[in-house]
């Protein structure tokens, strides 16, 4: 089996089971709080589905048992989170002094 065919068989899998979990699902697996899933985005409390251990991290890329309802606000603050560990940026940064570009190809939640 190509690496290919193994990557379009885990996005076969992720999608199916990202649709089970936006209809089975209304909690958010990072804060615990309720999903409005009629929101859509770019709405930061939009429903997205998130990896528990994130595939950069070993997580499996679509296993359900992998996956989780989550707001795209809280998606987003735990992927930063996990980029930070990697390069602590250590001075303090006020909102307006926030980067304006971000590199989205890097970017895979
Ligand atoms: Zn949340």
């Amino acid at each position: 089996m190509t690496r290919a065919d193994r990557q379009g068989a885990h996005r076969v899998a992720f999608e199916k089971n990202r649709k089970r979990i936006l209809k089975t699902e209304n909690t958010c697996g990072i804060c615990g709080k309720p999903v409005n899933l009629q929101l859509k985005a770019p709405d930061p409390m939009s429903p997205t589905v998130d990896h528990k251990i994130p595939v950069a991290k070993g997580g499996h890329p679509s296993a359900i048992e992998n996956l989780q309802l989550a707001h795209w606000t809280c998606n987003r603050q735990k992927s930063d989170k996990l980029f930070n560990n990697i390069k602590e940026e250590p001075k303090v940064l006020g909102n307006r002094n926030l980067p304006k570009s971000i590199d989205w190809t890097l970017y895979k939640g």
